[in-house]
């Protein structure tokens, strides 16, 4: 029998968990992010979500080797152990903005799965994701790297000098959260004006108003809407000028972008970002360059496999992309 890691990222919104071994990905599962109940209960849902796995693809768990665990951040450390402080996921961080169901103000993510997994590994995702683009993806033989999601809201990931940056919780770069500007919205995090605030998914769809999704917005500016690409534009001046800020500090090569806000959107963003990027202080800008994530909607299984799997698998997989055939995902709710 082959060695086994199991991958677990986790979202406000759904918790996907996978085993793989030397051959590919040999199960993956999905369920709701369980919100409800005590602090508890996401770590108790990855245990179990983890189980489920082995239970159905008929595995003996006495295989698994190691854990990698991917995040919506950021992290705090607290005696010693990590725990979540995502503003997506503990609603007793923004009790104020009443979108979510609990009360919680961290999640105790690493002193509950420590008691279960060996060789557990826990990061942000933005950091597993420039890990999974690094090892994988378009960032493939870059030492000095930027990894960006722009999605419903905003993360960042490094290497620099071809070393993975983390800070002292584990949350460097955390790009979403720098400051653009004085006056403006309002970010999820407290911040007023900050990247997360003016260009991600959710700040499009707040500044067009009216109820319109992102998705939405999108549609109307591709119609000739004019307040839609008012907005649209905005944002991807703000996101390049983000970009911007956070290479003048990491001195950058690579950009890789991804996110669903991104990839859907592309043909109309990645001009736009790159005109205002260029524009910025030349002798920082002039030699980066942008490249589109090439892991679509397996990044965060990468990611997490990143984190832990073996030295010697990685060659082949480069070379085989296992994640292209994974199995059909099952989803559990359904
Ligand atoms: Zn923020």
């Amino acid at each position: 029998m082959l060695d086994i890691i199991a991958s677990v990222d986790i979202g406000a919104t759904k918790i996907t968990a996978s085993l793989c071994n030397r051959d590919g990905i040999i199960i993956r599962i999905y369920q709701r992010t369980r919100l409800t109940g005590d602090e508890g209960s996401i770590p108790d849902q990855v245990k179990e979500l983890v189980d489920t796995c082995f239970v159905k693809a008929r595995l003996e768990k006495d295989k698994l080797i190691a854990v990698g665990i991917s995040t919506a951040g950021p992290f705090q450390r607290m005696d010693g152990k990590l725990h979540l402080v995502s503003p997506n996921i503990c609603g007793g961080m923004t009790p104020e903005r009443g979108v979510l169901p609990n009360s919680w103000r961290s999640v105790p993510i690493e002193k509950e799965l420590s008691k279960h997994f060996k060789n557990l590994v826990i990061q942000n995702d933005a950091v597993s994701g420039v890990m999974a683009e690094r090892t994988f993806g378009a960032g493939k033989g870059y030492e000095n790297l930027l990894y960006v999601t722009w999605s419903t809201g905003i993360g960042t990931g490094a290497f620099v000098d071809g070393k993975l940056i983390r800070g002292k919780n584990g949350n460097a770069p955390h790009g979403g959260h720098v400051f653009l500007g004085d006056t403006g919205p309002v970010c999820g995090c407290g911040n007023t004006c900050d990247l997360e605030a003016v260009a991600s998914g959710t700040a499009i769809a707040l500044q067009y108003g009216g109820g319109a999704t992102t998705a939405e917005v999108f549609e109307a500016y591709s119609r000739g809407d004019a307040k839609a690409k008012k907005v649209i534009q905005e944002a991807a001046t703000y996101f390049a000028r983000g970009l911007a800020s956070i290479n003048s500090v990491l001195d950058t090569k690579m950009i890789v972008i991804g996110g669903s806000v991104f990839l859907n959107n592309r043909d109309l963003l990645l001009p736009l970002v790159k005109e205002e990027f260029y524009r910025s202080f030349p002798a920082l800008s002039r030699d980066v360059l942008f490249a589109t994530s090439e892991l679509g909607e397996y990044l965060g299984d990468i990611a997490a496999i990143s984190l832990v799997i073996p030295e010697d698998w990685i060659k082949e997989w480069r070379t085989t992309k296992p994640w292209e055939r994974a199995p059909d995902t099952i989803y559990l709710d359904g």
